[in-house]
């Protein structure tokens, strides 16, 4: 169970929506800074512990500046989150590369940034050294894929029908041809959990790849430096989910790593992770305002926010929790769908959702938009994007993206040609 709390009051919101208008995301910095010393806490133990910040989770600058103070790094994936993480001086090894279907000029300018990079693909290989120009860099990391294979008593998923990585003999054939290429530092990645919150798909995970770094050293003579965990750890978004326990996670993986890795002379082994969602999302909020109440064959809110906001609920159909604010102690016994305004039929936060009796004005908060909330946004149907804003950990509130313009939507466009153009 978790109680889905806020870190502000209705007269915060009140105060913050006169001087910004609804909709816009949120971010509790008190509460992401919290999280991030809580995770690195938990994996103390662990040498040079890292968590890869994956900034496509919340591509914020202001944000990636505070995960940076609490030690972390950036795992991009394109051209632009690079240059993003270049922009608040997370460079070098505090980089991690994870991309996939990858073109040449990324990988020019990963390696320029001096990121480490993990590569999807056995045909990689060369097609990073020739874009290089001729040399592999001195570290190399591959994603495994583990396909279909059981770990730990646990099915991990079903990995074959993921695009991502190297099988297990490209793996080792993988690790040999960089060697001879030169490169003398290796990483190993895997994953394939999406917002999961069983701590044993995670812990299967350690010990999959504690597992191949001990046969690997053994078949190749080749000693891993690093192995990345990927993302994936859950957000309960339900108040009845259980949350995941880190500190014990941590503790199991400990274990394994007592047995496999220290037992194999193998120790140390650094251990580390490019978790997003489980970072920042829990401390987004989508501070949305009640427009109209319709009462056809069912009871419909409609939301100054939409689908091009918070694209999970529509897309996955996630569940986000929804908070009337100031009716938090009244009974939840009215069933709304709660809908954005998009011609899109699936633009609905919520379906047979039980709230307390909503009146037009009404402020709603939408939880745990901190990760893939803003960042999956979209314009279509002439939608703009909303601010974010962030709530400092002495209550002062910085507006760190403004909301977009008619001018923004329009800016890619040639208009000045548009007079002149004659149909
Ligand atoms: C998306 C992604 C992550 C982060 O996943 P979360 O669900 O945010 O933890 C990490 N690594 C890779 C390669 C990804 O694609």
């Amino acid at each position: 169970m978790v109680k889905k709390t806020l870190p502000f009051t209705k007269e915060q919101i009140q105060k913050i929506i006169r001087k910004n208008p609804t909709p816009f995301h949120i971010y509790d910095e008190k509460g992401i800074r919290e999280n991030a010393r809580r995770l690195y806490k938990a994996f103390s133990w662990a040498k040079d512990f890292k968590n890869y910040f994956a900034v496509k989770a919340l591509p914020n600058p202001f944000i990636l500046k505070i995960l940076k103070k609490k030690g972390m790094g950036t795992d991009c994936s394109s051209l632009p989150e690079l240059l993003l993480s270049e922009k608040v001086g997370i460079i070098g090894e505090d980089i991690m590369f994870t991309s996939n279907d990858t073109p040449a000029d990324e990988f020019v300018k990963a390696h320029e940034l001096g990121a480490i990079i993990n590569l999807d693909d056995i045909s990689h290989i060369d097609f990073l050294e020739r874009a290089l120009g001729g040399k592999l860099p001195q570290t190399i990391c591959f994603r495994y894929n583990p396909g279909p294979k059981r770990t730990g008593g646990v099915q991990l998923g079903d990995p074959k029908e993921a695009k991502y990585g190297l099988t297990e003999e490209q793996l080792f054939k993988a690790y040999q041809v960089a060697k001879e290429k030169g490169a003398t530092r290796f990483g190993l990645h895997t994953m394939f959990a999406s917002n999961e919150l069983d701590p044993a798909y995670h812990l299967a995970t350690a010990k999959m790849l504690f597992e191949l770094v001990v046969a690997i050293k053994k078949k190749l003579g080749i000693r891993m430096e690093f192995i990345n965990l990927g993302g994936g750890f859950g957000v309960a978004h339900k108040p009845e989910d259980v949350p995941l326990d880190i500190e014990t996670l941590s503790s199991e993986i400990k274990k394994l790593y007592t047995h496999l890795i220290m037992a194999n002379g193998l120790d140390p082994l650094r251990i580390v992770m490019e978790s997003g969602r489980m970072i920042t999302g829990p401390y987004g909020f989508l501070v949305t305002t009640v427009r109209h109440l319709k009462h056809t064959y069912k009871e419909y809110v409609g939301l100054d926010a939409s689908m091009a906001n918070l694209m999970r609920p529509g897309m996955y159909g996630a569940y986000h929790h929804i908070t009337v604010l100031g009716k938090e102690d009244k009974p939840a016994n009215h069933k709304y769908d709660v809908t954005g305004s998009l011609c899109e039929n699936n633009d609905k936060f919520a379906i047979d959702r039980m709230l307390p009796e909503v009146e037009r004005g009404d402020i709603l908060v939408i939880h745990d938009t901190g990760a893939h909330g803003h960042a999956m946004g979209f314009n279509y149907n002439g939608k703009l994007r909303s601010a974010e804003l962030l709530l400092r950990a002495n209550g002062e509130v910085v507006q760190i993206r403004r909301a977009e313009t008619f001018d923004d939507y329009t800016a890619t466009l040639d208009l000045k040609n548009l007079e002149k153009f004659k149909p």
